[in-house]
């Protein structure tokens, strides 16, 4: 009685994806069906068609990790269920050549599909997918394949849920279950939920968003959650340079005790995951900490991610080698300077008063002052070495660890100190941040199918800072960056104190 039901629901799934697979059958593009027939068994189901194949080998591969989470992950280890057909329905044979990559042997046929199934836990995480009986979550580093070298490929995807389930993606409205991608890293970097959940639609000054959210929440505490996130989001876009793209989404799950509460950024969205209910005691501000920080930082800092990461970047960090890990010497300003400008964000907003700055960086200041780390690596050293962070190192890794998270948010409050000092309080942190997004970003040349700009090295960040200032900063970055040691705060929080006279201020 399975076997044959399993075996009737194959042939309808087939059937329905030859006729899609024969209408994109001369396309040059990849085409992706996603669903989930049976959520209560954790398997999403993918078939995957690729078109105008122009060789008689054909290799798919699984991402190792995903952007943003600096970790090996081998998202391959969820795979199951693997097949290859041709066009006319003949099963191909393929094999594994290495952890994550199948080479299938296509031979004359110039359009395969494959189909296959992917575990997603009920156990939330910002890193993976995740399903239940009610909902799904989509990170599409782990359940989208990609064909080797042909990442630049336009690539489509329709999402079949089950019945009463929505569809909220942000590279759509609600509802929207058909997507196009000009290549696969853009595919894989729009999350999606799915299921039975909250959601709103609200306006910024500049764009159109949602808010979603599942789990644990109370009318009250989402109107809150809703105020805060329409807050900081209108007070981000007033101080950082116009976006591209006119939607974001803000993707919330609350589930308490879950493992990893955490926030990853998106292209155009966040999930950010609690382990706690949302809630609030006073009614006026919400209660909710994410790994010692509160949540409207958090917010704060992954929506500031939007500009500083996912547009503006470091080389090597999009378009993305998914089989390895990439590394950069620039981690520090993608964390520190994120963090930093989400910290002014916070205060241009009201949503923190000056105290509540000084209590922030107070706080940061003694987290880096925790270990010897700060002696061991210097900023440049930790960023390269920041895949190392996640593979449990116990006492000595957290006693030789500089989290560049950290002491790179307080080097670009020291960095926005000198600017003010070396200007006379012309220019700000945020005039070289944005003269260094529209150069990068908006300005430069692309150097990839990916998006626009260019990827930025250390000396781009020098060279910026420059010509903001009209000063060199070399002396600055062989102290901060290149080496290891204690930053000297004195040094540059007296620039604040002399601006009783010059009027320099703090913050
Ligand atoms: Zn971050």
């Amino acid at each position: 009685m399975i076997v044959s039901s399993k075996k009737t629901f194959f042939n309808t799934l087939l059937l329905v994806s030859s006729l899609l697979f024969f209408s994109n059958m001369f396309a040059d593009e990849i085409s992706y069906s996603l669903s989930m027939p049976k959520p209560s068994t954790h398997y999403f189901h993918v078939q995957m068609i690729v078109s105008k194949i122009p060789t008689k080998m054909l290799e798919v591969q699984m991402p190792a990790w995903t952007p943003g989470v600096m970790s090996i992950t081998d998202f391959a280890r969820y795979i199951i269920d693997v097949n290859a057909y041709s066009s006319d329905h003949q099963k191909l044979p393929f094999h594994k050549i290495d952890k994550q990559t199948w080479q299938i042997e296509n031979g004359h046929y110039s359009s395969v599909m494959i189909d296959y199934q992917v575990y997603a836990s009920s156990q939330p995480a910002t890193n993976t997918s995740s399903l239940t009986n009610n909902s799904g979550f989509i990170n599409g580093t782990s359940v989208f394949m990609y064909v080797v070298n042909g990442k630049d490929s336009q690539s489509n995807l329709t999402v079949n849920v089950p019945q009463g389930w929505q569809i909220l993606s942000a590279a759509g409205k609600l509802g929207q279950h058909q997507f196009t991608f000009s290549n696969y890293d853009l595919l894989a970097d729009h999350s999606i939920q799915l299921g039975k959940f909250y959601s709103t639609p609200f306006n910024t000054d500049k764009t159109h968003d949602y808010l979603s959210v599942t789990g644990d929440y109370t009318q009250q505490s989402i109107k809150l959650l809703l105020h805060e996130t329409q807050l900081i989001e209108k007070t981000a876009e007033s101080m950082l340079p116009l976006i591209d793209t006119k939607h974001y989404t803000n993707f919330f799950q609350f589930i308490p005790n879950i493992k990893d509460p955490d926030g990853l950024e998106h292209l155009d969205d966040f999930l950010i995951i609690d382990n706690q209910p949302l809630t609030s005691h006073d009614g006026k501000s919400l209660d909710n900490t994410i790994d010692g920080y509160p949540l409207m930082w958090v917010i704060a800092h992954e929506f500031v991610h939007r500009w500083n990461v996912k547009r503006l970047r470091p080389a090597n960090l999009g378009p993305f080698d998914y089989s390895k890990e990439v590394y950069t010497h620039s981690f520090w300003f993608v964390e520190g300077a994120t963090s930093y400008i989400g910290d002014l964000i916070l205060l241009k907003s009201g949503l923190w008063s000056k105290q509540d700055f000084y209590n922030h960086m107070s706080q940061q200041m003694t987290l880096l002052n925790k270990s010897r780390g700060q002696f061991v690596r210097s900023m440049e050293q930790a960023s390269f070495d920041i895949w190392l962070k996640d593979q449990k190192g116990g006492p000595f890794w957290n006693s030789v660890w500089s989290d560049p998270h950290i002491k790179g948010e307080l080097i670009c409050w020291m960095m926005d100190l000198s600017i003010r000092h070396l200007t006379h309080n012309k220019k700000n942190f945020l005039d070289f941040f944005n003269l260094f997004y529209n150069r990068m970003y908006v300005q430069a040349k692309p150097d990839s199918y990916y998006l626009k700009g260019r990827g930025y090295t250390t000396q781009d960040i020098v060279q910026a800072l420059q010509d903001t200032t009209q000063t060199d900063w070399h002396e600055f970055f062989k102290k901060n960056i290149a080496s290891p040691g204690q930053i000297a705060y004195g040094y540059y929080l007296q620039y604040a104190k002399d601006s009783q006279r010059c009027g320099v201020r703090c913050i």
